[in-house]
């Protein structure tokens, strides 16, 4: 079972959550195809092209000049958005040697995966081993809701866990972080489960053995942005933030994995999304919020961190300016920490004026010692 008093919130390590600098997270989507269908995941699943040289350059000169200002600390860097296991493409985008070597200058490699189907995993694994093991590793598991009651589906994936584990035998740090996706838990058929599902308390109780840290939850929808109705993203928001707000008390705000964490984390964690040559800005809204929409793509002609500042810093500057056209946020406490996760540019995407965040939660979340 997981010693929860031990689990961190978004921030990987102590090492990382004291340090003095930015800490970069790159979501790169690169991997193509996969045979599920999970419910609530709307990845286009070869949506992702196959990475170019001139690609590869620009993303080589940004980190250059992400480094070289030193502010920035490459710290996790995602691979997705498929899982690894089963997409078409892993061994040849991890084998790529300009990608090794893009991807070993970060501190953590983080991949996600159902853990469903283990066919032929050694040859991914032997790839990892070969050339990733200095880094840290983290396996993201995409579990299905709806069947957080199904024993067999757990001990498929309890078993297929520790079998990857095992013949990985990764020198350092690999966790393993629990990822649902979110839609519309009140309606399951399934008998008994849409009461389960829409209490945060014994989710978390039902899987705390296979993970980390507690579960983070997947606003997939967003990736679905042209084909969105009218209100459908705003309830998929507020029903993550009801179970914030009844779930998280004193008793466990000291663990509760929720990524508006602390007030000052906002300030540390630079959050960037890469899909075909373009980057987004990436919204922190209780996970990083994958949105490959206008008003957060960074336009990049020199693919440096000048351009990438400029943009975020118009960026908040619009949010500050809007703030006034919500009904709450212009006189909220929590208004700058908005701005600095971009909350309030997710609901001007949305034409959202309403909250979206989990106040109350977030109140018990900031009592706890530093
Ligand atoms: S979204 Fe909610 S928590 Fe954030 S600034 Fe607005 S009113 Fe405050």
């Amino acid at each position: 079972m997981t010693d929860l008093t031990k689990t961190d919130n978004f921030l990987t390590c102590d090492e990382v959550r004291n340090a003095n600098s930015y800490h970069l997270s790159l979501n790169l989507e690169l991997l193509r195809g996969c045979q599920f269908s999970c419910k609530g995941c709307h990845v286009d699943t070869y949506g992702a092209k196959p990475l170019t040289d001139e690609w590869m350059t620009q993303l080589e000169t940004w980190l250059d000049s992400m480094e070289l200002e030193g502010q920035y600390l490459p710290t996790v860097v995602f691979v997705g958005p498929t899982d690894f296991l089963v997409a078409d493409n892993t061994i040849e985008v991890l084998t790529q040697p300009r990608m090794i070597a893009f991807l070993n200058r970060f501190k953590r490699l983080s991949l996600q995966s159902t853990l469903i189907d283990l066919k032929g995993f050694e040859d991914i694994a032997d790839v990892l081993k070969k050339n990733y093991q200095q880094m840290e590793l983290e396996v993201n598991i995409l579990m299905e809701p709806e069947h957080v009651e199904t024993e067999k589906y757990l001990q498929t994936i309890h078993k297929h866990r520790d079998q990857l584990y095992t013949y990985l035998d990764w020198p350092k740090l690999i966790k393993s972080f629990c990822i649902m996706n979110v839609y519309d838990y009140e309606n399951v058929k399934k008998e008994n489960i849409a009461e389960l599902l829409v209490n945060y308390r014994e989710m978390h109780k039902r899987v705390s053995d296979l993970f980390d840290t507690t579960i983070d939850f997947n606003f997939s929808l967003s990736r679905k942005h042209d084909k969105l109705k009218p209100g459908e993203a705003q309830e998929a928001i507020i029903r993550v933030t009801k179970m914030f707000d009844t779930s998280v008390d004193r008793t466990n705000n000291q663990f509760i994995r929720f990524s508006f964490g602390k007030l000052t984390d906002c300030l540390i964690e630079k959050h960037y999304n890469f899909l075909n040559g373009q980057w987004f800005v990436s919204p922190l809204l209780y996970d990083r919020y994958a949105a490959f929409v206008e008003p957060l793509r960074i336009p990049m002609v020199n693919y440096t961190y000048q351009e990438t500042e400029c943009f975020e810093e118009a960026l908040q500057l619009n949010q500050y300016e809007n703030a006034g056209n919500k009904t709450e946020c212009a006189s909220c406490r929590y208004l700058g920490s908005c701005i600095d996760r971009n909350i309030l540019k997710v609901m001007d995407i949305y034409d959202i004026k309403d909250c979206i965040i989990a106040r109350d939660a977030l109140d018990v979340i900031n009592e706890r010692p530093t």
